[in-house]
């Protein structure tokens, strides 16, 4: 099994997104790139330096339903017939019929006035333009073997980024496509989402994302090819750190709290991140109410609900 790294330009803050061609039958690609004239150059000749075109491609393998890892999807399948695969819980995102009333619900439960809501949701239409919907896909569960001719690559769902993303291990060597959920120098937003179980209620994404990184630390990985910049090869180090940083921000976010009375996740998060702007003021939102779930599920805070937004309180 041959791995190729395609950097492919995007237009985002984040910079190049890394794509992986799988040099073995049948031949795959790890992510694509977001729908762009830019990207979809970078994608091609980026192939055709290795020899391919997008007709030779048999497999994508979506790591996560973040636009500027599959919006370009539908535009080499609609060239290879290529089959693409995605995590069952992020699937409903990548495909043409996805809504998007359980976003309104959620930024109202943080307590995001209903301009901003109408603000953020429009913006994230646009967003979207960025990412083609995909028409069918074939859904991929935890402990998914993805066979090729003479190898296979296993499918470890870890989700946190996004309820449904995964990495890839082969097993052979320990080697883990990792996507965005380890990334070298940047740190993963926990992305505010719904749970896929119950749209009603927020996914736990810090929670589940610290669970998953423990996993991965559990499969002794050697190399981790993320979704961004270089490899990670020192995995023990970048959890460690992550550890410690998450727990920084837990006492920093703490530390915001008023001694009487309760806030909510939308003025916590202007507190927080009081210079994010545009799209980074939703992420700063995310990031806010994921540490506010997760210091609720250690037993720091309370919760409380009502029809209004949910607020927040020390305990007595
Ligand atoms: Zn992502
Ligand atoms: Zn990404």
């Amino acid at each position: 099994m041959k791995v190729h790294r395609i950097s492919v330009p995007t237009p985002f803050y984040v910079g190049p997104v890394n794509v992986y061609l799988i040099e073995e039958n049948p031949l795959t690609l790890i992510d694509v790139g977001p729908r762009d004239d830019n990207s979809l150059e970078g994608l091609r000749s980026g192939l055709r330096s290795l020899g391919y075109k997008f007709s030779d491609i048999k497999r994508i393998v979506i790591s996560h339903a973040h636009a500027d890892h599959y919006g370009l999807a539908r535009v080499v399948v609609e060239e290879s017939a290529a089959t693409v695969l995605i995590h069952e819980w992020d699937a409903p995102a990548v495909l043409e019929n996805h809504d998007e009333f359980a976003y309104r619900d959620l930024l109202a439960a943080a307590g995001v006035p209903q301009k901003t809501i109408d603000r953020m949701l429009a913006g994230y239409e646009k967003f979207k333009g960025f990412a083609h919907p995909l028409q069918s896909v074939e859904t991929l569960k935890d402990n998914d073997e993805i066979l090729f001719d003479h190898e296979s690559l296993s499918v470890v769902h870890t989700p946190g980024h996004t309820p449904g993303s995964i990495c890839l291990v082969r097993t052979s060597n320990r080697l883990v496509f990792a996507s965005d959920t380890v990334l070298k120098t940047i740190t993963p937003n926990p992305v505010l989402s719904p749970d896929p179980i119950n749209s009603k209620r927020r996914f736990q994404s810090l929670g589940e994302y610290l669970v998953s990184l423990a996993r991965i630390r559990s499969l002794a990985p050697t190399v981790l090819k993320g979704g961004h910049g270089e490899d990670v090869t020192d995995f023990d180090e970048h959890f460690h750190r992550m550890y410690r940083f998450t727990k920084a921000r837990q006492s920093k976010l703490l530390g915001l709290l008023p001694r009487q009375g309760a806030v909510n996740a939308w003025d916590t998060s202007k507190q927080l991140f009081p210079d994010a702007a545009g799209y980074h003021r939703f992420l700063a939102l995310s990031e806010t109410v994921a540490h506010l779930d997760y210091a609720v599920a250690e037993g720091k805070l309370v919760v409380e609900r009502s029809d209004g937004p949910d607020v927040y309180r020390r305990l007595p």
